[in-house]
């Protein structure tokens, strides 16, 4: 069975369904819960989520921490499993597996890059690339 989990959220509303399924997950499994956001390089895409949109005076990776912050409490998930990589996200994520034994990805099928795909392109290089299971949950579009 899992032993560590690894939730990927973007902050859009649909972190919702994923924080739902990573809570069944947790009771099915009693797996440990590590939750990351990658911060992107581009600080416009941050204008919906952070609410920073072109601020250089904002720290992203503080801003990133502090809005983690609610979901990890839910989860009940300690500060030292919560990651804040800058960089490529699908990358960012599999770097972060590979590196910390995670035996499943849990994110959304699709968010901010691929809302008129079936399979959004961070999910879909994840899929193609992780060397674990990856659990893409169906988010509406
Ligand atoms: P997308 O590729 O934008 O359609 O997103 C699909 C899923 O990838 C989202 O529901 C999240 O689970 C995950 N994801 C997208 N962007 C990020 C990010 N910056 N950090 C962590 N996970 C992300």
């Amino acid at each position: 069975m899992y032993k560590h989990i690894l939730i990927a959220v973007d902050f859009t509303e649909d972190d919702r369904l994923i924080e739902g399924r990573a809570v069944k997950m947790h009771e099915f499994t009693q797996a440990k819960l590590s939750l990351i956001h990658v911060i992107e390089p581009m600080p416009s895409i941050y204008g919906d989520s952070y609410g920073v949109y072109m601020q250089p005076e904002v720290n992203l990776n503080e801003k990133a921490t502090s809005m983690l912050k609610p979901i990890a409490e839910r989860l009940h998930i300690p500060a030292v499993n919560i990651a804040t990589p800058s960089g490529n996200v699908s990358h960012e994520i599999i770097d972060y597996s590979d590196e910390n034994n995670v035996d499943l990805i849990l994110m959304g099928s699709h968010g901010r890059h691929g809302l008129r795909l079936l399979l959004g392109s961070t999910a879909n290089a994840v899929l193609h690339h992780a060397k674990c299971d990856v659990l893409t949950v169906r988010v509406s579009d």
